[in-house]
C-alpha cells in the first residue's frame, strides 16, 4: 500500500508507517532518524508525521517525505504568478485611483466654475447697474435671490437706486422748472461762490451755463455801480442792484436773495433771482418826466418847479445869497383861446416858454405852474440896489419880447404879460410864501392894466386876506354842511361789472354852485380842517356804505382819499377804527388812497403805520401813480394792493406812444407786484378799449357819467343786480 501510494502521488519520495510496537516498513527514501509528529522543514524534504487511528486506538504513526524542489519550484512560479497578478491588480487600482481623482478633480472644477460664473455675473450685474447710475438710467431693479454678501449688496443697491431715482426725478423736476423760468437764478455757496445757474442768467448775461460756476457772484455785479451780493444779508425783500454781461453791458436788475439749507447738515446756499428791469427803468424814467416836464411847452410843470424852487432856497441859503422869483401870466389868455382856438392857445404856449428861455440868462429855471401861468427863479439876484435896477431891466425886456407880434394860422396874434417879483429872502423864507407873494405881486401888476411888472411889497397881501377869507368860509362851509361826497365807480375792465367807486368830496356854496376839490382841498391841507374834512369824509361814506348794504348786499370796495396830514396825527389809527367801529363796517370793505408824495414823505413812519392799517383789514392805494419821485423798487416795502395810474397818462394813452409804454409798464408792474390797477381819468371809449388790450384790471372815468351821489350809486348797483346798466355795452 505505501508502494502504490508512492506513485499515485508526485513529489512523495518516501513513506513509513511505524506500529505502536515499534515495527518499521518504508517505501521509497525516507531519512533516517526520529521526527516530531506534525511538519519538518528540512533544506530538500518537507517530513510530515500523523497517528494512524483505528477505532478510536492509534495503532501507529504514518510518515511521508516530500521533495521541495519541485514544490519550491511550483511556489516560485506560483509566488511570480501571484507577483504579476498583484503587479496588475495594483496597475488597475493605480488607474482607478488616478481615473477617479481626474473625474472627481474635473467635477469639483465644474462646480467651481459654476459657482464662479454664477457670482461674477451677479458682480457684473452690479458694476452695470453702477455704470447705468451714473448716467441717471435706472433700469430695474437687480433681483436679489440670496441672502449672501452679494445679495445683501444688491439690494443696498436697489435701495440707492430708488433713493436716487427720487432725487434725480426731483432733481430734473428742479432743474426744468429752473430752466422754464424768465427769472435769471444763481445759487452760491455761503462764501458766494457760484455753483450753478439757469438758462435765463445766460440770456441775461452772455455767459455758458458752465462758464461761471466757481468765481463769487460778485464777478457778474457792475462794482463801480452796485454793492457787493455775496455780503449782502438774504432777506427774500425785492432789491436792485446792476448786474454786468459778459460784454461789459449794465443790466439793472431787481432781485431777491433767499438762503437755504441745501444738504441739511447745516450747509448753506444762497439762492438769488434776478430780474431784468431794463424796461422798467426806461418807462420809470419816461414816467418821471412825463411827470416833471410840461407835455406842451417841454418846461418843468408846477411840482417840478416848486422841487427845484425849494433846492434854490436850500441852495442859497447855504449860500447866503439873495433869489429872485418872476411871476408871470398872459393877459387875456382866455380871449386868444377863444378867437384863434385851442391849437393858437397852445401854440402861444409854447412861444411864451421858447421866449422865455431865449431872453433869460444862463442858470435861470423856467416852469409852468398852471394854464398861462408861468415862473422863473434867477439866482443871486437881489433886492440891492444894483440888483433892483437888474431885476427891472431884466423884467421889461422880458415882457418886451413876449410883447412880439407872432403869427398862428396865418393870424398876427398880439400878446402881452404881467410880471411879479419877490425875492427870497426878504419877502419870504420858503417855497410856499415866495410863490403867494409873488403871485400877490402879478396879481396887482394885472390890476394895474396889465403889461406891467410889480414888486412885492407886504401891503399886496389883500389877496392873501381873500384867501383867508375862502379859509374861513370853508371853516363854515364845513360847520354848516354845505360838504357833500360824491362817489365815482369803477368798474372791472374785463365784465364792465361795477367792483366800487372813489369817494370824492365836493364843496356846494349856495351862489356858486359845486366846487371841486382841486380848489379848497390845497386851502384845507393849509390848516388842520383837512383832517376834520378827511374824518367827515370817512363817517359820510361809512353811513352810505351802510344804507347800501341794506340794499344791495355787497356795495363793492369804496375808496377814501387820505391826506398828508390825517396820515401824521398821532391817533390816526385809533380814529380811523374807531369811525369804522361806530358804523360796523368791516374794513375790508374800504379802500384808503395815498399819493406816492405822501406815502415817501417819511417811508420809515409809513410803512409801520401802513402796516397796521393792512393788519386792520384795509385795501391800500397809491394814488396818482406816476406823478411822484419815488422809484417803484421803493414802492414795493409798502403793503399796497392797488395802484392808481395818474389821469396825466391814460388822458394821450391811445394817441401818444410813449404814454402806451408807460401805461403798460404801469399794468406790467402791477401784475408782477401781484397789485389791481386802475386807470384813473378814462374819457372815451378809445382809451377803454386800449387799456383792455393792456389787461389794465380796473377803470373810472368821466365816460360813465360825472361822479354821482349816494342815491345814484346805490340805483345804479341795483340796475346791475336786475341787469339793467346801460353802460357794459361799453366794455364788449
Ligand atoms: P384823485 O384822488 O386823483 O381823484 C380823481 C380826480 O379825477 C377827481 O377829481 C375826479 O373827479 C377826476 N376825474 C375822474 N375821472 C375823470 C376824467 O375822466 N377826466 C378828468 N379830467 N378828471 C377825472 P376831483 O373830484 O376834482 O378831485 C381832485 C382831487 O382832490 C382828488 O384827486 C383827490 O386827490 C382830492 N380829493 C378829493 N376828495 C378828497 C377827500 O375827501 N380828501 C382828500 N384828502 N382829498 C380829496
Ligand atoms: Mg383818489
Ligand atoms: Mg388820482
Amino acid at each position: 500500500a505505501l508502494i502504490q501510494s508512492m506513485s499515485t502521488l508526485p513529489g512523495l519520495i518516501g513513506l513509513r508507517y511505524t506500529n505502536s510496537a515499534g515495527d518499521e516498513w518504508s517505501s521509497g527514501s525516507y531519512p533516517q532518524g526520529e521526527y516530531t509528529r506534525g511538519t519538518t522543514w528540512l533544506d530538500e524534504q518537507l517530513l510530515m508525521t500523523y497517528p494512524v487511528i483505528r477505532e478510536e486506538q492509534e495503532i501507529g504513526q504514518l510518515s511521508g517525505a516530500f521533495a521541495l524542489a519541485a514544490f519550491r519550484a511550483d511556489l516560485a512560479d506560483f509566488t511570480e504568478e501571484l507577483q504579476t497578478k498583484e503587479n496588475e491588480s495594483r496597475r488597475v487600482s493605480y488607474l482607478w485611483i488616478g481615473g477617479g481623482t481626474i473625474a472627481v478633480l474635473l467635477l469639483c472644477g465644474a462646480v467651481i466654475w459654476l459657482l464662479v460664473f454664477e457670482q461674477t455675473k451677479r458682480i457684473r450685474q452690479l458694476k452695470a447697474q453702477a455704470e447705468r447710475f451714473r448716467n441717471a438710467d435706472f433700469g430695474e431693479a437687480l433681483p436679489v435671490r440670496r441672502g449672501d454678501e452679494l445679495g445683501e449688496l444688491a439690494a443696498v443697491f436697489n435701495d440707492m437706486r430708488d433713493k436716487l431715482r427720487t432725487t434725480t426725478h426731483s432733481r430734473d423736476y428742479v432743474d426744468s422748472i429752473l430752466s422754464g423760468m424768465n427769472e435769471a437764478i444763481i445759487v452760491s455757496d455761503e462764501e458766494g461762490k457760484i455753483l450753478r445757474i439757469n438758462t435765463a442768467t445766460t440770456h441775461l448775461l452772455g455767459y455758458e451755463e458752465g462758464e461761471l460756476e466757481g468765481t463769487s457772484i460778485d464777478f457778474v455785479i457792475d462794482t463801480k455801480k452796485s454793492p457787493s451780493l455775496a455780503s449782502d444779508s438774504p432777506s427774500g425783500l425785492p432789491r436792485e442792484a446792476i448786474f454786468q454781461s459778459k460784454y461789459g453791458e449794465s443790466i439793472p436788475v431787481s432781485y431777491t436773495c433767499s438762503i437755504i439749507d441745501s444738504d441739511g447738515v447745516g450747509t448753506s446756499s444762497r439762492i438769488y433771482a434776478a430780474q431784468n428791469i431794463t424796461e422798467r427803468r426806461r418807462a420809470e424814467k419816461r414816467i418821471r418826466y412825463l411827470a416833471r416836464i410840461d407835455a406842451l411847452t417841454k418846461i418843468p410843470n408846477r411840482m417840478q418847479f416848486q422841487h427845484l424852487l425849494q433846492r434854490g432856497i436850500a441852495r442859497a441859503r447855504r449860500a447866503s445869497q439873495p433869489l429872485c422869483l418872476f411871476y408871470i401870466d398872459i393877459d387875456h389868455f382866455k380871449e386868444i383861446n377863444d378867437t384863434f382856438g385851442h391849437l393858437a392857445g397852445d401854440t402861444t404856449l409854447e412861444t411864451v416858454a421858447d421866449r422865455l428861455s431865449t431872453a433869460l440868462p444862463d442858470h435861470s429855471v423856467i416852469g409852468r405852474l398852471a394854464g398861462d401861468e408861468f415862473a422863473v427863479i434867477i439866482h443871486g439876484l437881489g433886492p440891492d440896489k444894483d440888483g433892483l435896477q437888474q431885476t427891472s431891466l431884466l423884467a421889461q425886456k422880458l415882457l418886451n419880447r413876449l410883447a412880439d407880434p407872432f403869427f398862428v394860422q396865418g393870424h398876427e396874434v398880439f400878446m402881452t404879460a404881467s410880471m411879479g417879483v419877490a425875492y427870497y429872502p426878504k419877502d419870504a423864507p420858503n417855497v410856499i410864501d415866495l410863490i403867494r407873494n409873488a403871485d400877490a405881486a402879478l396879481y396887482s401888476a394885472k390890476k394895474s392894466g396889465g403889461n406891467v411888472f410889480a414888486f412885492y411889497t407886504p401891503a399886496m397881501n389883500e389877496a392873501s386876506v381873500e384867501r383867508l377869507m375862502t379859509k374861513s368860509r370853508l371853516k363854515r362851509a364845513f360847520e354848516r354842511d354845505e360838504l357833500l361826497v360824491h362817489y365815482q365807480p369803477k368798474y372791472n375792465l374785463e365784465t364792465g361789472e361795477v367792483f366800487g367807486a372813489e369817494a370824492l368830496v365836493r364843496w356846494e356854496l349856495p351862489d356858486r354852485g359845486l366846487i371841486l376839490p382841486s380848489d379848497f382841498i390845497p386851502l384845507a391841507e393849509e390848516t388842520s380842517l383837512i383832517i376834520e374834512i378827511g374824518e367827515w369824509v370817512l363817517d359820510k361814506v361809512c353811513e352810505d356804505f351802510r344804507v347800501w348794504q341794506r340794499s344791495v348786499g355787497s356795495p363793492g370796495r369804496v375808496s377814501v382819499n387820505l391826506s398828508l396830514k390825517q396820515l401824521r396825527q398821532l391817533n390816526f389809527i385809533s380814529r380811523i377804527s374807531s369811525i369804522l367801529r361806530s358804523h360796523e363796517i368791516s374794513p375790508t370793505s374800504l379802500e384808503l388812497e395815498i399819493t406816492e408824495t405822501t406815502l415817501m414823505e417819511n417811508p420809515e413812519r409809513t410803512i409801520k403805520l401802513l402796516d397796521q392799517l393792512y393788519g386792520l383789514g384795509l385795501h391800500l392805494a397809491i394814488d396818482d401813480f406816476g406823478t411822484g419821485y419815488s422809484s417803484l423798487s421803493a414802492l414795493q416795502q409798502f403793503p399796497i394792493s392797488t395802484l392808481k395810474i395818474d389821469k396825466s397818462f391814460v388822458r394821450h394813452v391811445v394817441t401818444s406812444p410813449d404814454d402806451a409804454t408807460i401805461v403798460d409798464t404801469i399794468v406790467q408792474m402791477g401784475r408782477n407786484l401781484n397789485m389791481d390797477v386802475v386807470a384813473e381819468g378814462v374819457e372815451d371809449e378809445g382809451q377803454l378799449n386800449f387799456l383792455q388790450k393792456l389787461g389794465c384790471t380796473y377803470v373810472q372815468g368821466l365816460l360813465f357819467g360825472d361822479p354821482m351821489s349816494a342815491d345814484n350809486y346805490l340805483e345804479l348797483l341795483l340796475a346791475q343786480a336786475e341787469g339793467t346798466d346801460t353802460h357794459r355795452a361799453l366794455f364788449a
